[in-house]
């Protein structure tokens, strides 16, 4: 198959990771027979760095062209002086609302040569391999009005959690349609006891769920899955919740794998053209050192064979590769133990290349 593939490598640590998914496609290609070809962009501070802002049009372009995009990270304490509608994170929320990225998906897993890192009991984390499904372009996030006000906007502010119902239904929908793929489940979560806007989710998940006869539908309110998630991870399948919600919640869930450096995710459009990128940040604290962890990028790569090009042995490869080198007791700075060698970045691209 012939694929386009827009790189937007970012700022930091993603510049770094980036590399890693692209050599790890590259093998692929070669061993599956496949055409990728390769497109960068600018996002973030580096755009801002050469181009005054941090997504430019020429970046949307190209990914507009493109079959699948992935993203490294965006931002660092350079552009901390850049006023708020210039910041590097603007560029990452203006792509996801041009593109209608709507659903973001985070598998969470906890490997099990891994767990020793996780501050959780091996018992807590046995069996824990569930999806997080985020809401990403509505609620308080996006909701007008939006503003302060009083004195100079001193006296009172305001934000809006506001839902159409068809925004709903599309992201529960996601979710009936993942969990209909896995192990049946969705777990809904709400503070329908308090929300107005989360008497509509409830109502819209009994709807969706109608479609989907095998899918076992539970609704949880919000403070209940947040105890839920780290007393008894292993009870869920597929979470799904609304945008600030996903937001809390995916970062706790995140602890239980023990390294952010672990961690893929997916951002999902209706037209079928979907976002790939690791969970954590632009680390600033490590960039440039070649100590990042690129096995959440590389795994993201995997998860775009996947869902954005049907590649299910080629996705499989990779998982294969990443669960190999960890198994070997192969680790980066963050997954090492004091007295060990940890691998830098390059060192775990080549370990994992050689696993493919
Ligand atoms: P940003 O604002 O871009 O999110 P941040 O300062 O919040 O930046 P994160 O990238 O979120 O930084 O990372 C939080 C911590 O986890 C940092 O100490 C970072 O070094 C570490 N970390 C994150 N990702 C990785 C990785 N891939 N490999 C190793 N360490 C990582
Ligand atoms: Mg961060």
């Amino acid at each position: 198959m012939k694929k386009t593939i827009a790189m937007l490598p970012g700022d930091g640590i993603g510049k770094e990771v980036m590399q890693g998914a692209q050599e790890v496609l590259t093998v692929i290609a070669e061993q599956f027979g496949h055409e990728f070809i390769f497109t960068s962009g600018l996002i973030g501070g580096s755009a801002i760095d050469q181009r005054g802002i941090p997504l430019p049009p020429e970046t949307l372009e190209l990914c507009r062209n493109a079959d699948a995009l992935m993203l490294g990270a965006v931002g660092g304490p350079k552009w901390d002086g850049e006023p708020p509608e210039n910041r590097p994170e603007r560029g990452l929320l203006a792509l996801r609302k041009e593109l209608g990225l709507y659903a973001n998906i985070r598998p969470v897993k906890a490997y099990e040569c891994l767990t020793d890192h996780s501050p959780f009991k091996k018992s807590v984390l046995d069996g824990v391999d569930f999806v997080i499904v985020r809401e990403l372009t509505g609620g308080l996030y996006f909701g007008k009005p939006s503003e302060r006000s009083g004195k100079g906007g001193a006296e009172s502010a305001v934000d809006t959690l506001f839902y159409t119902k068809e925004e709903v239904r599309r992201i529960l929908t996601a979710a009936f349609e993942m969990a209909a793929s896995r192990r049946n489940k969705v777990t809904s979560v709400d503070k329908a006891n308090v929300l107005e806007s989360s008497r509509m989710w409830r109502e819209t998940a009994e709807e969706v769920k109608a479609g989907y006869p095998d899918v076992e539908l539970e609704h949880m309110l919000v403070d209940n899955a947040a105890m839920q998630l780290i007393k008894n991870p292993a009870q869920f399948d597929v979470l799904v919740t609304e945008n600030m919600f996903g937001d809390i919640l995916s970062d706790e869930a995140s602890v239980l794998t023990g390294s952010l450096g672990m961690l893929p995710s997916s951002s999902l459009s209706l037209n079928g053209l979907h976002l790939y990128e690791p969970v954590h940040g632009s680390a600033p604290d490590i960039a440039g050192e070649n100590k990042a962890n690129p096995l959440a990028m590389i795994l993201s790569a995997a998860m775009m064979l996947r869902t954005s090009f049907g590649m299910e042995e080629e996705a499989n490869a990779v998982e294969r590769a990443v669960q190999l080198v960890l198994d070997a007791g192969k680790r980066t700075g963050d997954l090492a133990f004091e007295n060990d060698h940890p691998l830098t970045t390059d060192e775990m691209i080549a370990e994992i290349k050689e696993g493919l």
